[in-house]
């Protein structure tokens, strides 16, 4: 089938080709898992049937709850009830669920500005730009920073959307080895002539794009190294915090809570609201000029819809809660207004001004409430003591131990599928994510636990026990182990 018919391939030839007819295996099976209800500490699985699984299937199919370790859920915030939930469902009967327009035209609202401006605080920068999608911040806003003279030089293992973006932008792209400052310096000392940097440099803009923590690897971005590095050679940076901001840090702040250093010596800061937070969408945060230029320059303002009001809530709830101050929330507009008996319009005017604090000018006071605090003790503990107990059991990770991301080797991509169904079919079913090429070089498949602040000490040591078992069904400890 893969033969091109009438002079040009099918469609699906590359990844049809890729996965069943080398592989020889249906590689799908453990991909596009069937789910329903809240992706939390456990989740709702659906049979899959048949591989053509329909809609009466989905209906009538036998459930099955998991321990779910699959999703980013890494604060536990993904709840259907309690907590932000109810903020979310208030939000809905005052905005409705869609903004029906673009940031520009007629879709921002109060709540977008103000999350922007408690965005902002958050992560210590000047200004903030949040939009409806993580990826497309990326891919539509990179083009806004840089262009044609412009050079990026992009982590080799960074996030598919940047990559899309900085292609998107047109500058010229130079990688370096995933993580390797001494890679990035030798590619710096070899685009910037030394000695006179200012006046010989062939470059508009020389962006330097990493991300705080690697969502395929779990590994850290060495960004004190990187800082000393921005000294010496004077580049922009940007830092994707996809996966680190909310999840990282004493207060949740990423990395430079993490690392103890100030935001804003960072020139970028990027993250998205799909993990931590248990909503959807991204920001992008900088200097007040750089952020007032994206939004009006950057592809998403006028074109995109903008961020949902019941997402906009998710993410002022759960951020409001890990700083521990109430959810800033608008007052109310008063409503829609009635039309009287007598056909008269009446429009019951507008609310009172609200005392909320302007999160603009507000300095970056690095706090976290109880319940926050709490979250981040426990993903903190959960990472750590699954990290190390794969390691004593001797598999080989990757990753950092403070990393919710831990990646368990696989190594040969024929057995993602036997490992994935082996965790499904336990006594206590347990739901993994497998990853491989193209996500990852295909020697190097490997299973993709997320850690959870909603999940227990116990939960990890249900998980820690079957990995136990399945691995030595697998063979898959090659590693030296600590036992
Ligand atoms: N950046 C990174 C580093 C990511 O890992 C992801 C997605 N996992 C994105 C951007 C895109 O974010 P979203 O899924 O929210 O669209």
């Amino acid at each position: 089938h893969l033969v091109p018919r009438n002079g040009y391939a099918p469609l699906n030839s590359d990844f049809d080709s890729f996965y069943t007819r080398r592989l020889k295996t249906r590689m799908d099976e453990c991909f596009s898992q069937p789910v329903t209800g809240v992706a939390g500490r456990t989740i709702m699985l659906l049979d899959r049937i048949s591989p053509d699984y329909n809609h009466t299937q989905i209906l009538t199919g036998t459930r099955t709850r998991a321990l779910n370790i699959s999703s980013y859920n890494y604060l536990g915030f993904a709840q259907a009830r309690g907590g932000c939930a109810d903020a979310v469902e208030e939000v809905i009967r005052r905005y409705g669920v869609s903004t029906c327009g673009a940031r520009l035209e007629g879709g921002s609202s109060d709540l977008h500005t103000v999350t922007e401006a408690l965005v902002a605080n958050f992560v210590g920068m000047e200004d903030a730009m949040i939009s409806s999608m993580g990826f497309a911040t990326n891919s539509a806003l990179i083009p806004a920073l840089v262009g044609k003279g412009c050079l990026v030089i992009s982590d080799e293992l960074n996030h598919a959307s940047i990559r899309f973006g900085t292609r998107l932008s047109g500058a010229n792209v130079r990688m370096f080895k995933h993580n390797d400052m001494g890679s990035l310096e030798a590619l710096l000392r070899e685009v910037i002539s030394q000695g006179q940097p200012k006046t010989h440099r062939p470059w508009k803009k020389i962006l330097v794009i990493v991300e705080g923590l690697y969502s395929m690897e779990g590994t850290l971005a060495n960004i004190p190294v990187i800082l000393e590095l921005k000294k010496k050679y004077k580049f922009y940076l940007f830092v994707d915090e996809a996966h680190s901001i909310g999840a990282l840090g004493p207060h949740g702040r990423g990395v430079a809570d993490y690392f103890n250093i100030p935001p804003r010596s960072i020139d970028i800061l990027m993250g998205t609201f799909t993990k931590s937070f248990g909503a959807a969408g991204g920001y992008i945060a900088g200097t007040k000029s750089l952020i007032d230029r994206v939004r009006l320059r950057g592809h998403l303002g006028p074109y995109a819809e903008a961020m949902t009001p019941p997402v906009l809530t998710q993410v002022l709830a759960s951020m409001a809660s890990i700083m521990g101050v109430s959810p800033p929330l608008p007052p109310l507009d008063g409503g829609e207004g009635v039309v009287t008996t007598s056909g008269t319009y009446v429009h019951p005017g507008p609310a009172p001004a609200s005392s909320l604090p302007n999160w603009l000018t507000l300095p970056y006071a690095l706090a976290s409430g109880t319940e926050g605090r709490t979250r981040l003790r426990r993903l903190a503990f959960n990472s750590r003591y699954l990290h190390n107990g794969l390691i004593k059991l001797g598999f080989i990770t990757y990753g950092h131990p403070s990393s919710p991301i831990v990646p368990l080797l696989l190594f040969n991509p024929g057995k993602m599928n036997m490992f994935h169904r082996m965790m499904k079919d336990r006594k206590t079913p347990i739901i993994v994510v497998v990853v491989a090429y193209p996500a990852t070089p295909l020697v190097t498949s490997r299973v993709r636990f997320c850690v959870s602040a909603a999940h227990t000490k116990e939960d990890v040591d249900v998980v820690l026990r079957a990995c136990d078992e399945v691995g030595d069904v697998l063979d898959l400890k090659h590693g030296i182990g600590r036992g």
